[in-house]
């Protein structure tokens, strides 16, 4: 089967510093991919140059069609990007921010149609963000406009949704939110989900596998159990931890002392 997403030898430099170096990943139609590692280990970079936001080596397949085939508004209909802190006009109103996901199926110096406005409508709706769409985005929760930025993403119609850190301003509560919603569209919507998260317990709750990224390669891959090792995490993140056993899937916990100790 082809993949949703493929990626082969992703290559990416900044200011002439290696920080994706060589990177090999797929994500099947309907899976949820997550990748994590320490601090500045390439993450953003990898999922942004994906997202078509960088330039970089390497191949990328959208379903099997070089991405760099595409035009800029099929490839906006096909991946939508989620960055982790998306720099937004603050004075902007929710509905105006969400309607900017159809922006790929307004023809130059067009306007929205009728049924741009409806997916929007839907999308508020799926999102239950309806009461919000007079407000202006500085006025939101981080909660509330982590909602809103997935609901732009939404109306772009792209089956496949790449999430950089989604739930990191959140609290649990919130975090458990979000994940469920896109957890949820996932299986109504058959979505392809591509996110990089913080909290390996709840990355490894929500995803089919796991790609463990240091120093901009992969040093690990598989289900979260086969990634998310007492090993890898000493290896990788210099930290001592316990691995539980999970109702779904491993939990983490970190350990005070010595990562490097024999215990
Ligand atoms: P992560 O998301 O895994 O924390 P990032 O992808 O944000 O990591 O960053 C990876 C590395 O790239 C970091 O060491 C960061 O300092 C570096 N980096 C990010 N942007 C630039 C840039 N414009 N020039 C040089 N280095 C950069
Ligand atoms: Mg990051």
């Amino acid at each position: 089967m082809t993949a949703a997403i493929s990626v082969r030898g992703l290559t990416v430099r900044l200011d002439g510093n290696l920080i994706v170096d060589g990177v090999d990943l797929d994500v099947a139609e309907g899976e949820w991919v997550t990748v994590i590692g320490p601090n500045g280990a390439g993450k953003s970079t990898a999922l942004r140059a994906i997202g078509g936001l960088l330039p970089h080596d390497g191949e990328i397949h959208w379903h099997g069609t070089p991405i760099a085939r595409l035009h800029r508004r099929e490839r906006a209909k096909a991946i939508a990007t989620v960055m982790q802190s998306p720099v937004v006009p603050p004075a902007m109103g929710v509905y105006d921010y969400v309607l900017l996901g159809r922006t790929p199926y307004i023809p130059p110096l067009g306007r929205e149609s009728a049924s741009d406005l409806a997916v929007v409508d839907e999308v508020l709706a799926a999102l239950d963000l309806e009461p919000f769409a007079g407000r202006r985005l500085d006025t939101l929760s981080g909660g509330e406009r982590q909602r809103v930025f997935l609901a732009r993403a939404l109306t772009q119609g792209a089956g496949i949704l790449l999430l950089d850190e989604p739930t990191s301003a959140l609290d649990i509560g919130h975090q458990q939110e979000v994940l469920e919603l896109v957890d949820r569209l996932r299986a109504e919507r058959g979505l392809t989900v591509l996110a990089t998260m913080h909290d390996l317990s709840t990355a490894g709750e929500y995803a089919d596998r796991m790609i463990l990224l240091a120093g901009g390669r992969v040093v690990a891959s598989g289900t979260p159990a086969e990634v998310l090792t007492e090993a890898n995490l000493a290896e990788h993140y210099r930290v001592r931890v316990r691995v539980i056993d999970g109702e779904h899937g491993p939990l983490v916990v970190a350990v005070r002392g010595n990562p490097n100790a024999t215990v």
